[in-house]
């Protein structure tokens, strides 16, 4: 009930009284109302009529009807959820019709638009397939000398191919996702995905596609940062020949906004003479207590300090996340860092130090504070980054929970943080 609650907060803030007012001028399945990641629309459900609007959600007592909207929405959301854990086939029409109208409508070439079509209907000439068409000696996968390769393997489940979807948005996705088809799985991202991302989702697969014939009839070794580099230079080449890198106003849709725009998910040593600090708080609401972490890496990646503060008292997660980033920036000030890249992956603490005007809440307060610290150095910028890339602050915030005072690593990295660190600096 969270999320109708925090719905509810927009919609006042939007001014209830013509946003939704009395719902007849939103489009339920079509305009973009409701306050959630991605699509920001309602996803497509045949029981709700294409004429529906956000008035018949609401009773003539002007409360929400609760009880519709769990039907259409929740129940919905866990059937779907529930068809695809038991891998149950594609029936609905749909869903696969709205997948295709996106598949075409992207800024993509043709043949990779065919190619993606081609997998989804199974037409691409994995092993499996013709080993059952008795053209091929063996079906199983020659990357992972694993299972039988079939299209949803050779393009997504194979381990090896999982090493590139795991640095990209679809991390989340890739640990959970066991789908016996293809078609599924695209069309899963075709709902959750925006444009750019879908686009890239079907990049990835076409060069992956390309990658695993090369190994099929010559011998190339899989390199799954190797192949997302070079997806990307071709994107961006794409782009450029399009006209579509290079602009200088805020449409312009280059790619390294696309790269950070979390497509591709590794943690980036900052450039020469600067150092990168990452923060990240974590709470324990049960024992009321937070800690806040902040490791500082140079260009090689190497760590140069760490900070781990625990404190008491119920932060909410936002004024926990500021905090962190103040704790980070006092450190970097006593070191005497200059130059200074700063990561975190609370989105509203970052969006806040990108505002100008004066918050009187308790988070606004420790932003004045942190843009008071970033004074101090004579170039500093600032960045969102996604969890994965901020892990190295996530742990030391985590860890910080069980300390009894403050504790800081200078030129050297405790034991429990090194794995983290020997990754991100190798990649
Ligand atoms: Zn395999």
């Amino acid at each position: 009930m969270w999320r109708s609650l925090v719905w509810g907060k927009e919609v006042l803030q939007m001014g209830m009284r013509w946003r939704v007012g009395d719902g007849t001028q939103i489009r339920l399945k079509v305009d973009k109302w409701i306050p959630q990641p991605h699509t920001f629309r309602v996803i497509s459900h045949n029981a709700i009529p294409e004429n529906a609007t956000v008035a018949d959600l609401i009773l003539p007592s002007r409360a929400w009807n609760v009880e519709l909207i769990r039907r259409l929405f929740f129940d919905q959301a866990r059937n779907r959820r529930e068809d695809a854990a038991s891998g149950s086939s594609v029936g609905n029409n749909s869903l696969s019709h709205q997948g295709w109208k996106r598949l075409w409508g992207l800024n993509l070439p043709n043949k990779i638009k065919v190619s993606l079509w081609r997998a989804c209907r199974g037409f691409i000439p994995c092993a499996d397939a013709l080993f059952k068409r008795h053209v091929g000696v063996e079906g199983r996968c020659q990357g992972c000398k694993g299972g039988a390769e079939s299209v949803v393997h050779a393009l997504w489940d194979c381990k090896r191919v999982k090493k590139v979807w795991k640095l990209t948005f679809l991390h989340d996705v890739c640990t959970v996702w066991r789908e016996r088809d293809f078609f599924y799985l695209f069309n899963h991202v075709a709902q959750v995905a925006h444009q750019n991302e879908l686009e890239w989702f079907e990049i990835l697969s076409w060069f992956i596609w390309h990658d695993r014939n090369k190994r099929v009839y010559g011998a190339t070794v899989f390199d799954a940062k190797n192949l997302l580099e070079r997806a990307s230079c071709w994107w961006e080449g794409f782009l450029n020949a399009k006209g579509m890198v290079g602009c200088h106003d805020g449409s312009r849709q280059g790619l390294s906004d696309l790269r950070e725009a979390s497509l591709i998910r590794i943690w980036r040593k900052p450039t020469n003479g600067f150092v990168k600090l990452n923060v990240d708080g974590a709470l324990d609401i049960h024992r009321g207590i937070y800690g806040t972490g902040a490791v500082v890496r140079d260009e090689r990646g190497s760590c140069v300090g760490v900070l781990a503060t625990p404190g008491t008292g119920a932060l909410s997660p936002l004024t926990c996340e500021a905090l962190a980033l103040v704790n980070g920036l006092h450190f970097c000030v006593q070191a005497g860092f200059k130059y200074v890249v700063i990561e975190g992956d609370s989105l509203a603490v970052i969006n806040a130090l990108n505002g100008s005007e004066e918050d009187l809440s308790m988070e606004g307060g420790l932003i004045d504070e942190a843009k008071f610290l970033m004074s101090f150095f004579i170039s500093c910028s600032w960045d969102f980054v996604p969890r994965v890339c901020n892990q190295a602050a996530h742990c030391v915030a985590r860890r910080a929970l069980s300390l009894p005072y403050p504790t800081f690593w200078w030129l050297m990295v405790p034991d429990w943080l090194s794995t983290i660190i020997d990754v991100e600096a190798s990649s």
